[in-house]
C-alpha cells in the first residue's frame, strides 16, 4: 500500500499556523510581490477568488470581504514543510517527497492503514498545525486519486481507496486529465479516441495503449488496475537547474541596487547547491524591464557563463554574476525583474579538480562550510558578502497588506 500525504491550501495553512486566530477566516496568499493569488483557505475558495487571480483586480473585493491577505514567504513555507515531512518520515518505512507540501509514504505492511493515516493527521496538526489530506492506495496514481477524494468527500480527511468495487466507483468519477501523470497532449489525444473517464482507460487494450501512448499509457492502465509501476523514489535526482528569481515591488534604478539582488540571488543559489551536495557548472542572469510599461525604454537580457570547475561557492558565484551584469546592464533602464539560474548541476563527488587549483578548492570548500554553520546558527544572512548590501531596496515586504486586526 501507498499513501499520499497532501497538505491542504498549504501556504494559506502555513500563514494560519502562527496566527491561530485566524481560524476559519478567509485567507489569500499572493505571489512575488503581490501579482497573483497562489493559494485560498477554504473559506476564500467558497468566497469565489481564483487561483492565479490578479491581486489589482480583486483587491477591493478582498478588502470588502475583509479577507486576509499575506504576501508569500516560501522561506517559511519551505521551513515547515520540512518539519512535517521528517515527522512524516518518522512514522513510515519510506518515503518519496513529491512537493513541497506532498509525500508518497511506504504503507507495506501496515495493518489498519486508514488507522494509521487518521493518527498521523492528528499528529501532524498536533505538532505544526497544518491540516493534511492522506489517501492510500495499491499504486501511486490510485492514491493521489484517493488522496483527493480525501480532502474534497470525507470528513476525516483519510480515504482508503482498496477493493475492486470501490475503485471501479471512483474511476467512474473521475476524468482522464484529472489523473496523475495525464498532460493535456495525451488527454486531448484520447478524447479524440472517445476515452474520457479513468474507467474506460483502465480497461484499454494493452496492445494499443502501446502503439499511441507508449509505455507510459501501459503503465497508467496498470496502476489504475492497482498494479505498482512506479515505485517510490527515496533520493528523487536532484534538480537539473536552480534559479532564484524576483519581480520588484518598485523598479530598480541604478546598478547598486540590481546588483546588489544579483549578488544576493547568487549566494542563495549556491546555498541551494551546498544543502543538497552539488556544484553547477553554469551560472545565468536575468534583467527585464516592465514589460507593462510602453513609455520607458524597455530592454531584456540573458547572459551565461561557464566556470572552469563547477562549483558552489558563494564568492565565485557572486563574482561571475556582477562581470555578467556589468556587461548587459543599461544604465538608462528602470530594472522590473531579475534572476539567476545554475544549471548542469552534478554531485559533490563528480567533480574533476584541476591539479593547480586543488588545494584552493579544499581550503574554499572549508570556508563555505564554516559559512553556513555560522548562517545556520545565527540566522540567514548574518554572514555575508560586503557586496550583498544592506540596503536590500529589492526584498520584498511580508506581512499582512490589504486587511489588519
Ligand atoms: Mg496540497
Amino acid at each position: 500500500m501507498i499513501a499520499l500525504a497532501d497538505c491542504n491550501n498549504f501556504y494559506a495553512s502555513c500563514e494560519r499556523s502562527i496566527r491561530p486566530e485566524l481560524a476559519g477566516k478567509p485567507i489569500v496568499v499572493l505571489s512575488n510581490n503581490d501579482g497573483c493569488i497562489i493559494a485560498r483557505s477554504n473559506e476564500s475558495k467558497a468566497l469565489g477568488y481564483k487561483m492565479g487571480a490578479p491581486y489589482f483586480k480583486v483587491r477591493e473585493q478582498l478588502l470588502r470581504d475583509q479577507v486576509h491577505v499575506f504576501s508569500g514567504n516560501v522561506p517559511f513555507y519551505r521551513e515547515v514543510s520540512e518539519k512535517i515531512m521528517k515527522l512524516l518520515e518518522s512514522e513510515c518505512n519510506a518515503m518519496e517527497i513529491y512537493s513541497i507540501d506532498e509525500a508518497f509514504l511506504d504503507f507495506t505492511d501496515v495493518a489498519a492503514p486508514d488507522e494509521k493515516a487518521i493518527l498521523l493527521k492528528k499528529k501532524v496538526f498536533e505538532e505544526t498545525k497544518i491540516p493534511i489530506s492522506i489517501g492510500i492506495a495499491q499504486t501511486k496514481v490510485l492514491a493521489k486519486l484517493a488522496s483527493h477524494i480525501a480532502k474534497k468527500h470525507t470528513h476525516t480527511g483519510v480515504f482508503l481507496l482498496h477493493g475492486k468495487d470501490l475503485v471501479a466507483r471512483a474511476l467512474s468519477h473521475y476524468s482522464v486529465e484529472e489523473l496523475w501523470g495525464v498532460g493535456r497532449k495525451h488527454a486531448h489525444f484520447l478524447h479524440d479516441k472517445g476515452i474520457f473517464q479513468a474507467s474506460q482507460l483502465a480497461k484499454t487494450d494493452e496492445t494499443w495503449l502501446r502503439r499511441h501512448m507508449k509505455i507510459g499509457g501501459v503503465r497508467l492502465a496498470r496502476e489504475l488496475n492497482g498494479i505498482p509501476c512506479f515505485a517510490l523514489e527515496e533520493n528523487r535526482p536532484s534538480k537539473k537547474s536552480i534559479m532564484t528569481s524576483r519581480s520588484f515591488r518598485r523598479e530598480l534604478t541604478s546598478f547598486a541596487a540590481l546588483n546588489e539582488a544579483l549578488c544576493n540571488f547568487a549566494s542563495s543559489c549556491a546555498f541551494k547547491l551546498r544543502k543538497q551536495n552539488t556544484r553547477a557548472k553554469k551560472i545565468a542572469v536575468f534583467i527585464q524591464t516592465n514589460r507593462f510599461k510602453s513609455y520607458v525604454k524597455g530592454h531584456s537580457a540573458y547572459l551565461e557563463l561557464e566556470f572552469p570547475i563547477a562549483t558552489n561557492d558563494s564568492i565565485e558565484m557572486i563574482k561571475g554574476v556582477c562581470q555578467l551584469l556589468d556587461r548587459m546592464h543599461d544604465r538608462d533602464c528602470h530594472y522590473k525583474r531579475a534572476g539567476v539560474i545554475v544549471s548542469e548541476i552534478i554531485p559533490d563527488q563528480e567533480v574533476q579538480l584541476n591539479l593547480f587549483s586543488e588545494q584552493n578548492l579544499v581550503k574554499r570548500a572549508k570556508l563555505m562550510k564554516v559559512y553556513d554553520a555560522i548562517n545556520h546558527k545565527m540566522g540567514e544572512g548574518t554572514l555575508r558578502l560586503s557586496i550583498q548590501g544592506t540596503d536590500r531596496k529589492w526584498a520584498r515586504k511580508n506581512e499582512p497588506i490589504a486587511f489588519r486586526n
